[in-house]
């Protein structure tokens, strides 16, 4: 599957090739942008071993940021998946790959935070 992937520019509505960072048309910045939108996410309900859930999280972090989505809301439960989870996140965020997470009120909830 080599199907390009086709985004519309949220500045000025120039469709764009997946992948390419500044917007031809108005120079925006096409991987920063997002409608603040949340995405939310179960990893931790379908019998998911921690390495699962973190592969899943993994994916869905991917998929996330190639939409105009700006959060990602993971369901991470109580147990090791969670803690395993929060471990993953401070590191990513150590290293920005992450721009922040949160937990939710909800302590089984992470929100975490890709694009500015
Ligand atoms: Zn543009």
């Amino acid at each position: 599957m080599s199907q390009q992937k086709i985004i519309d520019c949220l500045a000025c509505g120039m469709s764009v090739s997946f992948g390419v960072v500044n917007c031809p048309k108005c120079d925006n910045r096409l991987d920063l942008q997002h409608d603040g939108s949340t995405v939310t996410i179960d990893i931790a309900h379908n019998r998911e071993t921690v390495r699962d859930a973190l592969l899943k999280l993994q994916r869905n972090m991917k998929a996330a940021r190639e939409t105009n989505a700006q959060n990602l809301r993971v369901i991470v439960g109580s147990g090791r998946i969670r803690e395993e989870v929060l471990g993953l996140l401070y590191d990513l965020r150590s290293r920005e790959t992450i721009i922040d997470f949160n937990q939710d009120e909800n302590p089984g909830a992470v929100t975490i935070k890709l694009k500015p």
